[in-house]
């Protein structure tokens, strides 16, 4: 397998630091809010990158941390007059879901910044013993850059330049910094604010130290994989080796994997310009199955463009697959022979799984993986039907259900819904299609979709089946 490592600019070969495991860590949402699709590519990203490697055969240990105090956080609990920690709990909530309803695997742990600030004072406590930190007299506390040699080697800058881009900037509260590159381990707490206490000040961790702490804790001093979207380079990831190498005197991650950037109508998404959403607002309008399908039809680290047009398509592609998968599941119920006809060539199924494979090994590329996956489809409408043996249609199920379970894009529902809900739902479509309603009709047919059920418009009428 190959991986892109940013610390390199090179795909490199995987090699795990233990045989057989992958220890990796992938930065969480800071949660003040409901999480946007940009924070959902991460998510599914990096829980696709984890899949492959079990379908690989590795046992993987994952975590993935919540940011769950920081100015964000505290702004929204002033304007709500509640606690952060009232706001924190309540997002963090609602993100699960979310993640759920885009078939996320629960991290193996998902520690909170704020359960975690024993081993964030420990960590600063060891830094300034070796020279690598120091308190200022309003009891911040700073990363001295310049004690880290190899500061910059992630986002290859150099420590020169920055010092001459940054000396111009001047953050208010920060003066008692050596050098302008330095930056914050802890900070005084600000009236109203929630805070901890510390050898220096009565306050609270900057943003850096909480994903080494928690990574050490959690996966030892040295992971296989530390992952976050792009805009993470510099200078979280950047800050976060210096802080961990630093404490532990030894590399940190060996492979940096970053996702690229989700614009929307080839812009930046901002609130500001009104071209927002999130993943709540995108799930009333589709499964969100179907955003997890359109995430993956590009390669993670180039930027993706979202628009009404690629989702519809992304939704039509999708159901192309359940069509597939759906006719296969009815062939198999009744199909009677066992024999191989001479069209059901397994060489060629197993050499489209090869084909999948290459791409995925390949710096986990999903958009030629899914090209694979409809070359299967196309394979299986066209060599399957009622004289097909139950051992080529159940082995061609299989496989499919198999390499669709990697990208997370087939769930096993487990709702059951009975056949005179599914009969009524049906009518009810038949009627909004008479109304001319087909917004509505539309709808009927994904909320079916969603429980697992597919319909077919025939000429004796609407078929439906259970995929
Ligand atoms: P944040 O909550 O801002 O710390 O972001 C959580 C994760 O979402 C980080 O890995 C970010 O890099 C990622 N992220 C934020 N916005 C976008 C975007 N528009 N496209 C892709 N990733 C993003
Ligand atoms: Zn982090």
């Amino acid at each position: 397998m190959k991986i892109y490592n940013t610390l390199s600019r090179q795909k490199e070969e995987f090699v795990s630091l233990e045989p057989g495991k992958v220890r990796m860590y992938v930065c969480g949402p800071t949660v003040y809010n409901y999480i946007h699709i940009g924070n959902a590519r991460p998510i599914i990203v990096f829980d696709t990158v984890r899949r492959y490697f079990e379908y690989k055969g590795y046992e993987v240990n994952f975590v993935s941390n919540f940011t769950d105090i920081d100015d964000k956080i505290i702004k929204k609990a002033i304007e709500e007059g509640v606690d952060a920690d009232t706001i924190s709990k309540r997002y963090i909530e609602e993100c699960k879901k979310d993640m759920e309803g885009l078939n996320v695997k629960p991290a193996t742990r998902s520690p909170l910044a704020t359960e975690e600030i024993c081993g964030m004072l420990e960590m600063i406590q060891k830094l300034i013993a070796s020279g690598h930190a120091y308190a200022a007299e309003d009891g911040t506390v700073y990363f001295r850059t310049s004690s880290f040699e190899e500061y910059g080697k992630l986002s290859h800058k150099n420590l020169d330049d920055l010092q001459s881009g940054f000396r111009e900037i001047k953050v208010t509260g920060e003066d008692g910094k050596e050098d302008p590159t330095d930056f914050v381990l802890w900070k005084p707490k600000k009236e109203g604010e929630p805070f901890w206490e510390s050898p220096w000040c009565e306050g609270r961790p900057g943003w850096h130290i909480e994903c080494s702490v928690m990574s050490r804790k959690y996966l030892g001093d040295q992971i296989d994989i530390h992952a976050g979207g792009e805009d993470l380079i510099f200078p979280h990831h950047e800050n976060e080796i210096a802080q961990s190498e630093a404490a532990n005197g030894k590399e940190f991650a060996k492979y940096w994997m970053h996702n690229g950037f989700l614009n929307i109508d080839n812009k930046k998404m901002s609130k500001s310009l009104g071209n927002f959403f999130t993943v709540r607002e995108i799930s009333e309008k589709y499964d969100l199955q179907v955003l997890r399908f359109f995430m993956l039809s590009a390669h993670y680290r180039s930027p993706i463009n979202f628009s009404a047009e690629l989702m519809e398509s992304s939704k039509n592609g999708l159901d192309r697959i359940l069509t597939a998968v759906g006719k296969l599941k009815d062939l198999e119920a009744s199909a009677k022979t066992e024999k191989l006809l001479d069209r059901e060539d397994k060489n060629a199924v197993q050499e489209l799984v090869s084909k999948y494979e290459a791409a995925m090994d390949d710096d986990f590329n999903t958009a030629d993986a899914i090209s694979a996956i409809f070359e299967l489809v196309k394979l299986s409408n066209s060599n399957t039907d009622e004289s097909s043996s139950k051992e080529f249609v159940t082995y061609l199920k299989e496989t499919i259900v198999r390499l669709c379970d990697v990208l997370g894009i087939i769930t096993e529902k487990e709702e059951e819904i009975l056949d005179d809900e599914i009969e009524a739902m049906i009518a009810g479509r038949q009627q909004a299609r008479k109304d001319k309603n087909f917004a509505l009709a539309d709808e009927i047919r994904g909320k079916l979709l969603e429980k697992g059920i597919v319909l077919e418009d025939t000429r004796e009428g609407v078929k439906w089946k259970r995929i």
